[in-house]
């Protein structure tokens, strides 16, 4: 009888927080159950041979928005095998009442279970789901959704609170379904989750994430460039500068220090933003400010993103802000960078219609790609980084580690198996998501995944993908509150 079910072997793995060595894996169970110099092939079930390459763990897609425009069910579908692609392994989408999903509002009690029903299935990663608290009602649910729905981190959105103070007040609290959407709300959800984070600790991680933009500059730019007359993905960025980030995150960094609240400020775009969020860690010491930045906001200007295509919140900004988000990366400022996923279509994102289209697209594919690409192969930034910014740090800030973001006895066998010399030019067809174009079309990328292995489980092999989509399952974090087995 088999020791192991499968043995990894020949590769170089690349553990987050502790360094690259060269070593076998043994998996049982569906976890890592040794890593030794050697492993023996008759130990094991099945071996896969990974001479010259590179063993990351699984990436931890951590901002995602599965079923925001599309069927939740086939759009969790398409997009995690899209996902799968890319060596991700987990994925934790946000979900939220009011306008796109599934277009109700109500209470999470009613709300979730059937979330998590038409997620059930259509998984190619393990998932989890950040839940936004929209309405006075559902801030009661925030301790039932971390204790039995095992939904630790929620959100707010920074500027959907100027949906409801424009002249046409109807349709702002259409879009968010909510009544008193602003920084009361903010304020009284901040002192909830900070109660519930404060009596879970040793569990693990709870926190707010924030989408900071504000609103009321907002309105007044779009108004400037639309007398302007500039159009195009440089007219989008002007219209949401990032002086509108900046003074969103000094607004909900002080809530944060009132209510002693962790958070998370997510995709920061701009040099402006990173550099107020840094300064926050500066002012407000004691609290707990994780930073974000996305894979687009890093590999994007709006001179290269294909126009109109690239439309997203907050925008793509120039060259200047992307190299600044860079060294945030280099120097250990920023501490995850994802995808922000967002399947939509082509059709959605016309080309004189900068204000209907819709906003966002997906990239969970490239995470790993890209920054292989263009972080250790162009600007020397690390492997370990590069493993500890897509899978370690994130795993860590949503309650999943060490079960998910490194390569440990015990933990998940998830991993992406990279080829780092492998190159190919980005086309929609490459990224085998439901998504029809892409921002990044075009782009020549060095580093890609061979192999996706989740719970010692092949999802992809040699660019085809080999697992069902019964494959995923729901994550319920954090973990020190919901044991396995
Ligand atoms: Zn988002």
């Amino acid at each position: 009888m088999s020791h192991y079910d499968m043995v990894v072997k020949n590769g170089t793995l690349v553990v987050p927080y502790t360094g690259t060595i060269k070593a076998d894996i043994g998996v049982r169970e569906g976890r890592v159950a040794c890593i030794a110099s050697e492993i023996a092939t008759s130990e094991a079930e099945q071996t896969l041979d990974a001479t010259g390459k590179m063993i990351f763990p699984g990436a931890v897609d951590s901002h995602y928005h599965v079923g925001i425009y599309r069927p939740l069910s086939e759009d969790a579908e398409s997009e995690s095998a899209s996902s799968a692609f890319g060596g991700v392994t987990t994925l934790i989408s946000y979900f939220r009442t009011g306008q796109h999903y599934l277009n109700k509002t109500g209470m999470y009690r009613e709300i979730f279970p059937e979330v998590l029903e038409l997620s059930r299935g259509h998984f190619y990663t393990d998932y989890g789901y950040h839940i936004a608290i929209m309405t006075n009602d559902q801030i009661s649910e925030v301790q039932a959704l971390v204790k039995q729905h095992g939904v630790g981190s929620f959100k707010f959105y920074m500027f959907y609170k100027g949906l409801n103070l424009t002249a046409d007040s109807t349709r702002g609290s259409d879009y968010t379904m909510a009544d008193n959407y602003d920084l009361g709300h903010l304020y009284k959800l901040m002192k909830r989750v900070a109660w519930v984070a404060s009596r879970n600790r040793q569990f693990g991680r709870i926190a707010l994430s924030l989408h900071c933009e504000n609103p009321e500059l907002i309105r007044v730019f779009i108004e400037e460039v639309k007398v302007g007359g500039l159009t195009g993905l440089e007219a989008y960025s002007n219209a949401r500068p990032p002086l509108t980030e900046r003074l969103s995150i000094s607004e909900a960094t002080i809530l944060a220090d009132a209510t002693n609240c962790p958070i998370n400020l997510l995709h920061l775009s701009s040099q402006l933003a990173l550099q107020a969020a840094i300064e926050s860690r500066r002012q407000f010491p004691h609290l707990d400010i994780q930073l974000e930045t996305t894979l687009h906001h890093l590999a994007l200007t709006y001179d290269s993103a294909g126009g109109i295509k690239g439309k997203v919140n907050p925008p793509i900004r120039e060259r200047k802000d992307a190299d600044f988000l860079w060294q945030g990366v280099l120097n250990g400022d920023v501490d995850t960078v994802v995808s922000d996923h967002a399947c939509c279509f082509e059709e959605q994102k016309k080309e004189d219609d900068l204000w209907g289209s819709l906003p966002g697209f997906g990239g969970s594919s490239l995470l790993y790609p890209v920054l292989l690409s263009e972080g250790f192969h162009k600007r020397n930034l690390p492997l370990i980084r590069i493993a500890e910014l897509l899978a370690a740090n994130p795993a860590r800030n949503f309650g999943l580690y060490p079960k998910k973001g490194t390569i440990a006895v015990g933990s998940d066998a998830d991993f992406a198996i990279i080829d780092l010399h492998k190159e190919q030019i980005v086309t929609p067809s490459l990224l085998h998501s439901a998504q029809d174009f892409s921002p990044f079309d075009g782009m020549s990328v060095t580093g890609w995944p061979s192999h996706t292995i989740l719970r010692g489980q092949v999802v992809l092999s040699e660019g085809r993908l080999v697992a069902e989509p019964a494959i995923g399952q729901y994550l319920k974090r954090p973990i020190g509150l919901h044991p396995e087995r």
